[in-house]
């Protein structure tokens, strides 16, 4: 009988799993890809030897020291800084909005303090936002939020931003500074040797049974484990639904 039967090998789980394991309990992951590390899962190249990010880049960034201790006790982490550009009009910009994409978008010469005030002669009043476009415009103006933001909400969301909630965008970081460093974070890095050497390290005395559908065999899983651990969003969202078919 296993304490804990853990589905998905991806941060949640595998760290879960580990101080299961190292407060005596018997675990077991569950895991329907071929590979453990979840969306952070890396591999070497091996034309190029460079290490890529299958699901996508992934940048670690927390604000926690506690966690930023112990995610290093797995592995060395790079200094990386994410900075993003992106084109608009044929011209290079950076983002978040910053200092740097307010003067050239608007071709001022603005300092810091300036562009505050800039900033505000362009937003319209809106009491109230009721959606993401009208919350975003009573951030950073209409002209920036069609040029920079509307089309990417619109490919990320595939939905209208009017059809979304304000809140979605309450965190969008608009800078008044030449800051163009993508999160705030305090601790910020990629791990050297890529993630998947972090998963390794934290399932390494943990049976993991890869390619296994949880879904397939819940009625096995549940019988022999005391607790069942879903740690992917819509694992969890396919089980509410078997559970309570009632709710959308
Ligand atoms: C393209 C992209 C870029 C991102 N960039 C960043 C970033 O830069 N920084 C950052 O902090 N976050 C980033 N994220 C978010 C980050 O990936 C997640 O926060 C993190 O991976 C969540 O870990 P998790 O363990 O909760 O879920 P996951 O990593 O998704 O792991 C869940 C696991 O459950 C498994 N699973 C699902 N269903 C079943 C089933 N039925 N049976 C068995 N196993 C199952 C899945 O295969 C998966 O391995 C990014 C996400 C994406 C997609």
């Amino acid at each position: 009988m296993y304490d804990f039967i853990v589905a998905g090998a991806g941060f949640f789980g595998a760290i879960f799993a580990y101080e299961m394991k190292k407060a005596g309990k018997k675990v077991l992951v569950i895991e329907k890809r071929d590979h453990i590390g979840g969306n952070c899962y890396s591999y070497d190249c091996p034309k190029t030897n460079i290490n890529i990010h299958k699901y996508g880049p992934h940048i670690f960034h927390t604000s926690s020291e506690n966690v930023w201790k112990y995610i290093n006790s797995f592995a060395d982490f790079n200094n990386y800084r994410h900075r993003v550009l992106t084109t608009a009009g044929g011209k290079v910009y950076s983002l978040p909005v910053n200092l740097a994409t307010i003067n050239k978008f608007y071709n001022l010469s603005l300092t810091p303090d300036e562009a505050g005030e800039f900033l505000k002669s362009k937003i319209p009043a809106i009491s109230s936002p009721q959606n993401l476009e009208e919350k975003a415009i009573s951030l950073i103006g209409r002209e920036l939020y069609e040029t920079f933001i509307k089309g990417y909400t619109i490919k990320q969301w595939d939905c209208d931003p009017k059809d979304l909630p304000a809140e979605v965008i309450t965190r969008l970081p608009v800078r008044t500074t030449y800051n163009d460093i993508y999160y705030d974070d305090d601790y910020q890095g990629m791990p050297s040797g890529g993630y998947t050497p972090i998963f390794e390290k934290l399932l390494k005395d943990i049976p993991v049974e890869l390619k296994t559908d949880f879904l397939e065999k819940r009625d096995c899983w549940r019988s022999v484990a005391r607790t069942l651990v879903y740690t992917d969003r819509n694992l969890c969202f396919d089980i509410l639904r078997q559970l309570r078919p009632d709710i959308d």
